[in-house]
């Protein structure tokens, strides 16, 4: 940490990508004098992994005048758009519409002018760079925090906003072996690594793949990508529709995934014979998801997760059509191969890594030789097997508990945190991809907004007390 140590604080906020960022700012905009710490080991407070990037080519996936970082100013960003024409000159965007899908780090400038503005506020909010490793819970109720450094601070309140872990993947290059097998879809150094001549494998067809895809087409000069899933879905490219009604009883919601899946698709018949895309008719749910995910008892809520969620997603979390032109694009200039298939093993040489595996519906075997294969299969969201220091950390602390789904960690109404019983624990809360397994929906900024503002309300109360 920095020389803002052993300092004490209303509240600490570790993690400042979108969602601890937006607590912070919601706390200095209250201006109750509060002290505020806001903690990341990245330097580029604010942008967190998706706003992070440099690559003017990664397009947000929520049009310009959706993205707006307040749940009741959804069109903030858009207007803060256009009255900086300069940061969107940076990224090479020409003209501003509300519906465009703007470079993802010309929203992290605006998260970051955001943070900016509310430093100036009144009250304290120290910006500090440092990677937190352990807390301790203190007698009086506080909590000490220590940095990687060894340095100390303590905190009345703690928020836990981790976003998202690197992809999980159980496979280690071994010592004295070529470095072939990559998990941080993110790191510039595995950029350059793929882009080396000669053919690589990424396995996972989400959006990162997608990005991956991106960067490759101006950096990959020699060799194929191939890209390979179990199921082969990629994310469905956004296409601009009128709103459709809401057509579930908020009071009456599914209960099973099979109800819903009927619900749906009746809905989607009833569209489609008016010529309605199935688009808006998913869209019109997504205030509903995290009821409907709550109605499912946990038998439910694994079928859907067996049965339909790699659907769901790949439906719901849409990608700019600009990205998926360049996919089609790759694919027809033979650059870009997709295969739907099962891993059956790796058998890694000098100069390559031989691939085994099972084309998805077949019983036969195929071979793909690469020089790279790296992992984009998600986050990894099972906590217990993640080799993040201060997640582990909090585990043993049990000041942390995974959620039975092991989608993140077990918490409960307002974002406050469980331990292994089930318990709150007082004074600690987290926001976004850790509330996955309670909510589901709970990735995206459109969720995010909304639960960092009632957050911040939340500690503004409790500290009142
Ligand atoms: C590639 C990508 C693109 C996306 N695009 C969109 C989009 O277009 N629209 C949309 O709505 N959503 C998008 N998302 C979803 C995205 O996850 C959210 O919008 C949002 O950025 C999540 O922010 P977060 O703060 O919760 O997590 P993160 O951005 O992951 O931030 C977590 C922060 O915590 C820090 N941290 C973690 N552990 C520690 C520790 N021990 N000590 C100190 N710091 C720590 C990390 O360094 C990181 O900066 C995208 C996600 C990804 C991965």
């Amino acid at each position: 940490m920095n020389d803002k140590i052993d300092s004490r604080y209303d509240v600490a906020i570790v993690g400042s990508g979108y969602s601890g960022t937006m607590v912070a700012v919601h706390l200095a905009r209250a201006q109750r004098g509060l002290r505020i710490a806001l903690i990341d080991r990245g330097k580029a407070f604010g942008r967190g992994v998706a706003y992070g990037t440099t690559d003017p080519k990664h397009l947000l996936n929520v049009r310009a005048d959706q993205m707006g970082a307040f749940p009741n100013d959804i069109r903030h960003f858009y207007r803060w758009l256009q009255t900086h024409p300069e940061n969107l000159a940076a990224a090479g965007v020409r003209e501003l519409r509300g519906d465009a899908f703007i470079p993802r780090l010309v929203f992290g400038d605006y998260i970051q002018d955001l943070l900016g503005e509310a430093c100036a506020l009144p009250g304290i909010l120290d910006i500090i760079h440092d990677e937190i490793v352990d807390l301790r819970p203190r007698e009086n109720g506080w909590f000490q925090l220590i940095g990687k450094t060894g340095s100390k601070l303590e905190a009345a309140r703690v928020v836990l906003a981790l976003g998202n872990f690197p992809p999980g993947e159980a496979l280690q290059n071994k010592p004295g072996e070529r470095v072939w097998f990559m998990n941080n879809p993110y790191s510039a150094e595995v950029h350059a690594k793929l882009a080396e001549p000669g053919d690589i494998l990424i396995i996972g067809t989400g959006l990162t793949s997608l990005d991956l895809l991106l960067t490759l087409d101006k950096t990959k000069r020699e060799g194929k990508i191939h890209l390979l899933s179990r199921q082969g879905l990629f994310p469905q490219p956004h296409k601009k529709a009128a709103p459709y009604p809401t057509f579930l009883d908020p009071d009456n919601l599914p209960k099973t995934a099979r109800a819903l899946c009927h619900d749906v698709a009746q809905e989607l018949r009833r569209a489609a014979a008016q010529g309605i895309d199935w688009r808006p008719v998913v869209d019109a749910i997504r205030p509903l998801n995290q009821a409907i995910w709550m109605n499912f008892n946990p038998t439910e809520q694994r079928r859907f997760l067996r049965h339909l969620r790699g659907l769901w997603d790949t439906h719901r979390h849409r990608c700019a059509p600009e990205i998926m032109a360049v996919k089609e694009r790759l694919e027809a200039e033979g650059r870009l191969v997709c295969h739907r298939g099962y891993i059956k093993g790796y058998q890694p040489t000098e100069e390559q890594v031989e691939v085994t595996y099972r084309p998805r519906g077949t019983s036969e075997e195929k071979k793909l030789r690469v020089r790279y294969v790296l992992s984009c299969t998600g986050p990894q969201a099972d906590y217990r097997k993640l080799n993040d220091p201060f997640v582990q950390q909090l585990l043993a602390r049990d000041l942390l508990a995974p959620d039975r789904l092991r989608l993140g960690a077990s918490t409960a109404e307002g974002g406050q945190i469980c331990n292994q019983e089930g318990s709150v624990i007082n004074g600690l809360y987290t926001l976004g991809s850790t509330q996955k397994g309670r909510l589901y929906e709970s990735v995206a900024v459109p969720e995010l907004r909304g639960q960092a503002a009632e957050l911040a309300a939340r500690l503004l109360a409790d500290l009142e007390k």
